[in-house]
């Protein structure tokens, strides 16, 4: 057991789960899947002022749809939960009993405005800023005053006041700091509530976990999380930290490049699976050649090693690109089961309720090709599961004709369509073309005039098609409707 891989998504609710998040949670899932390890959730709450209602419930949305299941955590249990810190402060309060017992940890009476003051000085010298460690070589009896004069502290951790602590990073190798820049930081608040170092430390050790994949931007959090476990005796797991996500332009990405929460993305009509394979791309790759994974590629191949240092570009276009393909590859039925997901959670404007299945399958195919999102769907097809087409009647009127001419033309649609059997779109373009000639019209104007009729578009899916699936009756009505508007 002992060389189980344990790993952990361990999000923070304090804002919505953006797509650098979730490429810390696929990497973390995608290596959990290859080694046949255990992929854990928890729920990082300790900051209590930053927390943000419903976005736990977003965290584990985002993950479901992009789906990454969780092996231990919220909804499912374990045997190391609760899988949420805010109900955990019993263990952080015994480490930290611990690191003060050992003389790891000194409680600081300082107060904020203390504080305040110590910053201010230290800017106006030029000093490196930080803790000046006042509370941390007082006397018993100094304590004793303190605390009765405060009755409130926090913990502080103890830092070595010199040498260096080595981190051995699985994709950046070994980076050093040293212990002096670093100040001693809190690790209990007054509240109550431990800082993030001491409480990550100590859920990685209680949960057994054997590596932390998280983003770069914790990488000098990791001296401190390394020394605080030296201080509890405990072996600290391996860390892996993850490449930043920077915009097309390197700089830090941000809202205005679509860094939005990945939930957006499922609205704006994107398939997860495209999402997935997007997310790996940012950071990992298997051979600098190979663009298109499928989930299960991705478990098969993935490895830590084949992460890159350097940034991950955010590419909304190669994005963009994924999901066409992925789009394209669903079959008729696939596609429709989609767009009903799709519908059922957002349904859109045009679309008055939730079409029947099995004749949404008969329309998927004529705009199939023309999708690069789910969202695209809509504003095709919505005339189909509506009473009658929606346009202005002089639409009808196509260019080089006028009304009289127009008039003519539908009308010998009418007896055309009238006359049609077996009403498919072979036989239908069979009567509709010569008519076109007969009339001494453009085929493009009669057809023109048909789709505004039938459609209300100007652009719709391919117009014989459209007229089968209407079926004889409704285009009948539709072009007798028009005529009576002429
Ligand atoms: N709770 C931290 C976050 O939201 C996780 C950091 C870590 O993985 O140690 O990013």
């Amino acid at each position: 057991m002992a060389d189980q891989v344990r790993v952990r998504y361990a999000p923070s609710p304090t804002g919505e789960p953006h797509v650098g998040n979730m490429r810390t949670a696929l990497f973390t899932w995608l290596f959990a899947r290859n080694m046949g390890g255990i992929f854990i959730l928890r729920i990082e709450d300790t900051d209590q002022s930053r927390k943000v209602e419903g976005v736990i419930e977003q965290f584990l949305d985002a993950l479901r749809w992009l789906g990454m299941d969780w092996d231990e955590g919220p909804e499912v249990g374990g045997d190391h939960g609760p899988y949420i810190q805010s109900q955990r402060l019993a263990g952080y309060h015994q480490a930290a009993d611990e690191l003060l017992e050992a003389g790891e940890a000194y409680r600081c009476y300082c107060t904020i405005e203390r504080l305040a003051e110590m910053r201010q000085e230290q800017n106006r010298l030029n000093r490196q800023t930080g803790y000046d460690r006042r509370c941390r070589h007082l006397s018993s009896q100094e304590r004793r005053g303190r605390e009765a004069e405060r009755g409130e502290w926090v913990v502080r951790f103890a830092m070595p006041l010199e040498g260096t602590t080595r981190v051995t990073d699985l994709i950046r190798g070994e980076v050093s700091f040293e212990n002096r820049l670093i100040d001693d930081f809190v690790i209990l608040k007054s509240d109550g509530f431990p800082t993030y170092h001491l409480a990550v430390v100590v859920d990685d050790h209680k949960m057994e976990i054997s590596h932390v994949l998280r983003a770069e931007e914790w990488l000098p959090s990791t001296p401190r999380h390394l020394l605080i476990c030296r201080a509890l005796g405990w072996e600290p797991p391996k860390f892996a930290h993850l490449p930043m996500i920077l915009a097309p332009d390197r700089s830090k990405l941000s809202k205005r490049h679509g860094a939005t929460s990945v939930l957006e993305y499922r609205q704006m009509g994107y398939l997860p699976n495209a999402m997935v394979n997007f997310l790996a791309l940012m950071g990992w790759s298997l051979d600098d050649k190979t663009d298109l994974f499928s989930t299960g590629d991705l478990v098969r191949h993935f490895s830590i090693e084949r992460v890159g240092r350097s940034g991950a570009v955010f590419n909304l276009d190669k994005l963009n690109w994924l999901n066409g393909h992925y789009t394209r590859q669903l079959t008729p039925e696939e596609l429709t089961d989609r767009l009903l997901d799709y519908w059922r959670r957002y349904l859109p404007e045009e679309v008055p309720a939730l079409p029947d299945g099995a004749y949404l399958l008969r329309i998927v195919p004529l705009i199939h090709e023309r999708l690069k999102t789910l969202k695209d769907a809509a504003p095709l097809v919505a005339f189909f599961f509506k009473q009658e087409a929606q346009y202005e009647s002089q639409e009808l009127v196509q260019k080089g004709m006028d009304a009289e001419g127009t008039r003519l033309a539908l009308s010998g649609a009418l007896e055309s369509l009238s006359g049609v059997k077996a009403f498919d779109a072979d036989a239908i373009e069979a009567v509709l073309r010569p008519l076109a000639e007969d009339l001494g019209v453009k085929v493009g104007q009669l057809f023109g005039s048909l789709r505004i009729a039938t459609t209300g578009l100007r652009v719709s899916p391919p117009l014989f098609e459209t007229l089968e699936v209407l079926g004889k009756e409704r285009s009948l009505a539709a072009v007798r409707d028009a005529l009576a508007r002429l």
